[in-house]
């Protein structure tokens, strides 16, 4: 510790990053602590996180109050295994969740990331259709779905660049289309718009439905597939959908729950009570890793059995760490002391305010932004997508101005802590401008 050279040369030694091309990537910035929106460099400088430590921080960095969440329980109790055992942080966290989620999710099965609270969802609603003697082996999912890394949570996924490496190994899924308005999938303009993109999930529920475990949506945004915003009647469409065609529902809010888009739970949009809920990332306000999977009471019925084999028989060395248990609780109670909700709907003003500058310049093909979350699309390349040769410098180049971006190939965005103040917001759109101007 404190030994720049030493530790920085022991990463390069030893360490293979994630989603990184390890030959051709510059070195990591080596980070040193951080507080508030702020990460500050080994090498003294500033930068400002403004993709939230990769979508998890909304308190900021070294909050004092989550720091003293954190002390506290671990004074008193750091890990048990949950199986059989159970604590205070976790049972007031479920009690916590329910409070807050859309109504008709009462039970809470925690796990450690978003990847593996999808392959609980997924498991579940698999295994809640054999506990009711159908065998269901589809899920449908959409085109640029995201739901993690591991092989179930791929097998939902649909960003080539991403899963079309593994496809041979994946469950084949059924894919429908997502509502990319910007290229709409079935050719109508916003001014035509009956959301006819619906339409092949109709068609997939009407010929498989029988078969189908569950539909899986992350609800008004999908994040890693390109930050695609949705028109809400598309989300109430897909309710509408899988409760006529008499199948599940899995809303995948790893990345959208916890204020980003301006509610709660992106569901709330809707509303839309789904019949799987997966929380993790902003769970514990960025802090620990630590996810949950939320589920009605009807789905957890039908677990219950004289017959121990119908429970589910899933866990984690980690299920429901007590650490991140209790710093996700100080979290939400920062949601309600802090006023976190009505911090995040002023930003939508500002970025609202912001991106309409910025949607006229020459590079840009589109802006658009719900709640805290701006997203600026540039005019693809011939190749394109996740890949975008432009990516790597512009990450240079802002890393040179003092702010951390890490943009999805030509989908560049900005999702900042909830605390950002307006004078910072502004700064860093004033960045962003910058570098764009230079953008050909
Ligand atoms: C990030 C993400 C995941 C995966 O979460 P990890 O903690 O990275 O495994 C799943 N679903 C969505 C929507 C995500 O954004």
């Amino acid at each position: 510790m404190g030994d720049f050279g030493g530790w920085v040369s022991q990463d390069r030694k030893h360490v293979w990053h994630p989603f990184t091309q390890m030959q051709t990537a510059p070195p990591p910035v080596p980070i040193e602590r951080a507080r508030g929106i702020y990460l500050h460099t080994h090498d003294g400088r500033r930068l400002l996180d403004g993709i939230s430590s990769w979508w998890v921080n909304i308190h900021g960095h070294n909050h004092p109050r989550l720091n003293r969440a954190l002390e506290e329980q671990a004074s008193r109790l750091g890990h048990v295994l949950f199986a059989g055992c159970t604590h205070e942080p976790a049972a007031r966290l479920a009690s916590e969740l329910v409070r807050r989620a859309p109504a008709g999710l009462s039970r809470v099965f925690f796990s450690d990331n978003g990847s593996t609270s999808v392959e609980v969802a997924l498991k579940m609603s698999y295994q809640y259709w054999k506990n009711r003697g159908e065998t269901r082996d589809l899920f449908i999912s959409l085109k640029h779905a995201y739901h993690g890394d591991t092989l179930g949570a791929m097998g939902v996924g649909g960003v080539d660049a991403f899963h079309a490496q593994f496809a041979d190994l994946l469950v084949q899924q059924l894919q429908t289309h997502s509502p990319t308005c910007r290229t709409c999938p079935v050719g109508q303009t916003r001014a035509t718009c009956r959301i006819e993109c619906s339409g092949r999930l109709e068609d997939l529920l009407r010929e498989s439905g029988h078969r189908v475990a569950a539909v899986i949506v992350e609800p008004m945004v999908q994040g890693a597939g390109g930050m695609i915003i949705w028109p809400v009647e598309f989300l109430n469409l897909v309710r509408e959908l899988t409760r006529r065609h008499g199948t599940l529902l899995i809303a995948d809010e790893v990345f959208t729950g916890f204020g980003r888009t301006g509610k709660m739970f992106a569901c709330e949009h809707g509303p839309v009570t789904p019949d799987l809920m997966c929380l993790s990332k902003a769970l514990t306000g960025g802090y620990l890793p630590l996810a949950a999977t939320l589920v009605t009471e009807p789905l957890y019925q039908a677990f219950l059995s004289e017959d121990r084999g119908r429970g589910f028989l899933h866990g984690h060395s980690y299920t429901a760490n007590p650490l991140g248990c209790a710093v996700a609780l100080e979290s939400l109670a920062l949601f309600d002391q802090e006023r976190r909700l009505e911090r995040v709907a002023r930003l939508e003003e500002l970025f609202t305010e912001r991106l309409a500058r910025i949607a006229g310049m020459p590079a840009v093909a589109e802006v658009r932004g719900i709640g805290a979350l701006a997203v600026m699309e540039l005019h693809p390349e011939r190749e394109g997508g996740y890949l975008d040769s432009r990516s790597p410098r512009l990450i240079q180049a802002f890393l040179e101005k003092g702010l951390l971006l890490r943009p999805l190939g030509n989908v560049l965005y900005f999702l900042p802590p909830y605390v950002i103040e307006d004078g910072e917001a502004h700064r860093a759109f004033d960045v962003i401008e910058e570098v764009l101007a230079s953008v050909v």
